[in-house]
């Protein structure tokens, strides 16, 4: 494996044109087992870590806005030799990235581009009551919408944006294409305001959550081109009280672990007379 990977999945005037937008961290050159989860945290490494995993594939980076987290991320990488694949707008752009492979999950035919490709429009082969929709994507997902907002229209274009549903200007250009439905994973009191006051039945559920299935076809990409067999999902507990207590064990020895070598390292050079 090599920092070029993506190279041979995503077209590469894609990668070019957002060249912060992903990021391959090597430190294990054969990986064997794989694990995504949509987001990187100490929790998700520590999931990898229990289960002997080599390779993680995330939609997100520990972002830099995430502080020490952050740096806690890049850490336990590399103490654990665990390689990062992360791939934030590239995949949205994709055909089979997160609002695609999202749609495509309970049957859309996909019809439209939306939101400098972060979004898609999709159509669904018959219409269908909200209630529906919401069986059929809250059993792809794992989870029930966190919001429900119901105009009382029957279901078949179905916007998708994934990620960035809290900017207005998104849900106004979907509803050019006439659509019944908008999904997202995030929202703020504004954007559910001029749904109500387009008339537009809006469907809330986690950021994460709608992003892991394009997440998932992305991990299996990297994994046809290494040869990895053994892929699984990483951010399914991430709540779970055991990978979090595990996290913070791990945490807190790593940084024990390297408080007690620099202080013999500085006690050394103190001893030998060295400057420091
Ligand atoms: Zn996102």
């Amino acid at each position: 494996m090599n920092e070029k990977i993506l190279y041979n999945i995503i077209d590469s005037e894609l990668l070019d044109s957002h060249p912060d937008e992903w990021g391959v961290r090597v430190h294990s050159v054969n990986p064997q087992s794989m694990g995504f989860a949509t987001t990187l945290t100490p929790a998700v490494i520590s999931q990898a870590v229990d289960n002997n995993i080599d390779l993680l594939v995330t939609h997100h980076d520990a972002w830099e806005f995430m502080l020490e987290e952050r740096h806690a991320c890049i850490e336990l990488l590399a103490q654990y030799h665990i390689s990062h694949i992360w791939c934030h707008a590239p995949l949205d752009a994709v055909d089979f990235g997160t609002a695609s492979a999202l749609l495509t999950t309970i049957g859309c035919k996909i019809i439209q581009t939306i939101a400098k490709r972060d979004g898609r429009i999709g159509e669904l082969p018959e219409r269908l009551h909200l209630s529906e929709v919401i069986k059929l994507l809250s059993g792809q997902l794992s989870e029930s919408p966190c919001r429900v907002y119901d105009v009382n229209r029957l279901v078949a274009r179905i916007a998708c944006i994934t990620g960035a549903g809290t900017k207005i200007d998104y849900l106004s250009e979907a509803l050019n294409y006439g659509i019944d439905l908008y999904v997202t994973g995030e929202t703020n009191l504004y954007l559910l305001e001029y749904a109500g006051f387009r008339n537009v039945s809006v469907l809330i559920y986690s950021h994460n959550y709608t992003e892991i299935l394009g997440t998932q076809n992305l991990s299996h990409k990297v994994a046809d081109q290494l040869g990895i067999k053994k892929i699984s999902r990483h951010d399914r507990t991430v709540n779970d009280i055991h990978a979090r207590i595990m996290m913070h064990f791990k945490v807190f020895v790593h940084h024990a672990l390297r408080r007690i070598f620099s202080n013999r390292r500085a006690a050394e050079n103190v001893g030998s007379g060295r400057k420091t």
